[in-house]
This record gives C-alpha cells, structure tokens and sequence, in this order.
C-alpha cells in the first residue's frame, strides 16, 4: 500500500479540521451546480494508523480512536466518522484518510479537486492516489502560489482549505494572511477555510484580529481545546478559521464541538463558535 506512518495523523486536530471540512463539502452540496476545491497543503492523502509501528500513533489515540466506534453523535461528527469508517471497510481503524482523500470522497462527478503539496514523496503518493480520479488534480507546488494561479476557479463556487505546517511558527501567520488577501480580492465569493494550532492563546490574537478586518462578507472560528490553552510547548488545541462560511454552518458545528472537546479532551478542555464578522441583517 501506497501510504506510510504519520505521527500527527487522526489527532485531534485533525478530527476538528476534518469535521469542518466535510459540513463545508457538504453544504456545498446543497447545490447541483458543480464546485471547486483547492487543498492548498494536501499531505500524502491516506495514512497508516496500525502496524508493526502502531506504538508511535500515540496522537491518534487522543483523537479519531476515541470515536471510531461510537454512535448517537451530532449529526456533523457522524457524518466525519462514516467517511473514516468507508476507508477501513474491515472495521478495524488502520487507516486515515486526509483532507484531499475526505473532500474526493464526498464529492460529485461534476465537482473537482486541485490538491497541492510541495514534498516531492508526498506529492508521488498523492498523485498515485488519485491516478484514476479525473475529477482530482495533483500539484507539486507551493499552495500559496496556486491561490494566485487558480483562483477564481471556472465554476464561480468552491472552497480553498489552508492547512499549513507552520514550520515558519508565527511567521506562517503573515503568509496565510497575504494569501487569504490575495485569494478574496480574485475570488471575493470563495470560501476560505485555515487550520490554525492552539499553543498560547494570546500569540494567536494577533493573527485573529488581522484576519476579522481582510474583505470578506463574514468569518468566524470553531476552536476544540483539549486542555488549557496556557503552555507553549504542547499542541494544546486547534481551530478552522472560516471566511464566507455557507449558511447554517455554525448551527450545524454548535452541537459537534463540545462532544468533540469531551470525548478527545483532559482537564481543562472547552470549545467555541465565535463570529469575527458577521453580516448584517
Ligand atoms: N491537509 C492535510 C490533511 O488534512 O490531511 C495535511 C497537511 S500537513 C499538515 C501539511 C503539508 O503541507 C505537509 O505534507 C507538507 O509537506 C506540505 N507543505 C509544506 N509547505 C508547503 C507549501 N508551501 N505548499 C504546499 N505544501 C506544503
């Protein structure tokens, strides 16, 4: 099989990221029209969560473990966790899908994917991944550059997910806000959705209060903490910044979040829906 071990895959950040990510595919959906995504930092799309290894998944067993097999969730987290159970049709939990696997999955015929990654192993395994998937396309290159390049997509309607590794810490923060600037003013309709780590909270507010004034009708913030927000070291919780989110998204995440925060959480764990902006009206 054509996919390796990763340390972070299935945690709870990327439960959250995922969450979010399908009830956007999903809303999009509502439409018959067809739709564009652009996975900006698309990962090697599938990863092996057990196996002579499966000792050094320790972070997956904090996140998509604790849910696997449960029922009676709201109705977005159930939605995330049948999308998992399809990839590991045995019933065990082997394997975890990524972002550009989740979105392909769930889309339609008429609908495409542009999935960008820059590390030439991941982008081979990407590729041979969605060989057979015309409706997918595997670039490797840098995704910020593709939001100049792609954008606005031909279908008018779609979604770019940003889900850097933050390498450049902090300073990752100022390239996502040039690229969210540069995406809105070609595609000021598009949504964007960011994936963002909770360390410190307060190093984050800056970040926050620049992306509540870029151009956009509205934005808000879903955030699962799984303990407090308070130490620098440890990935304490994450967040999907979401800018021109379709309607009733934030209806749709109120009921998930505190499930996820108390199912995947230690002490101290919390979650939240907060607008940065909203429309009149
Ligand atoms: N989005 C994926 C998912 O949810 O399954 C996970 C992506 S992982 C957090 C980030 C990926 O971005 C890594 O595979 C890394 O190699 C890739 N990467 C780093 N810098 C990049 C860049 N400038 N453009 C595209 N990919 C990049």
């Amino acid at each position: 099989m054509n996919y390796r071990h990763a340390f972070h895959a299935g945690n709870h950040a990327d439960v959250l990221k995922h969450v979010v990510l399908l009830g956007l595919v999903e809303a999009l959906k509502r439409k018959d029209t067809p739709f564009f995504v652009l996975d900006t930092h698309a990962g090697r799309g599938q990863y092996l969560l057990q196996g002579e290894q499966s000792d050094k998944t320790g972070e997956a067993r904090g996140g998509i473990f604790r849910l696997f097999v449960l029922h009676g969730l709201p109705a977005m987290v159930q939605d995330y966790l049948k999308r998992v159970q399809a990839d590991n049709p045995v019933g065990a939990l082997v394997s975890y899908p990524g972002s550009p696997l989740l979105v392909a999955q769930a889309m339609r015929p008429q609908d495409r994917l542009v999935a960008c990654e820059l590390q030439p192993d991941e982008a081979r395994a990407l590729d041979q991944l969605f060989k057979h998937d015309r409706r997918v396309g595997v670039m490797a290159r840098d995704g910020y550059g593709a939001i100049k390049a792609l954008l606005p997509p031909k279908e008018k309607r779609g979604l770019v997910l940003i889900d850097p590794p933050y390498e450049a810490q902090e300073a990752e923060f100022d390239l996502i806000l040039a690229a969210l600037a540069e995406g809105l003013s070609r595609w000021p309709t598009g949504i964007f959705a960011v994936w963002y780590p909770i360390k410190q909270r307060r190093t984050l507010l800056p970040f926050l209060r620049k992306a509540a004034k870029l151009p956009c009708k509205s934005a808000f913030i879903a955030e699962v903490l799984v303990r407090p927000d308070d130490s620098p070291l440890r990935l304490n919780g994450s967040g999907m910044l979401v800018i021109n989110p379709p309607f009733r998204l934030d209806q749709d995440l109120t009921p998930a979040l505190p499930v996820l925060a108390r199912l995947m959480g230690e002490g101290g764990a919390d979650s939240k829906l907060q607008w940065l902006k909203q429309e009149a009206g």
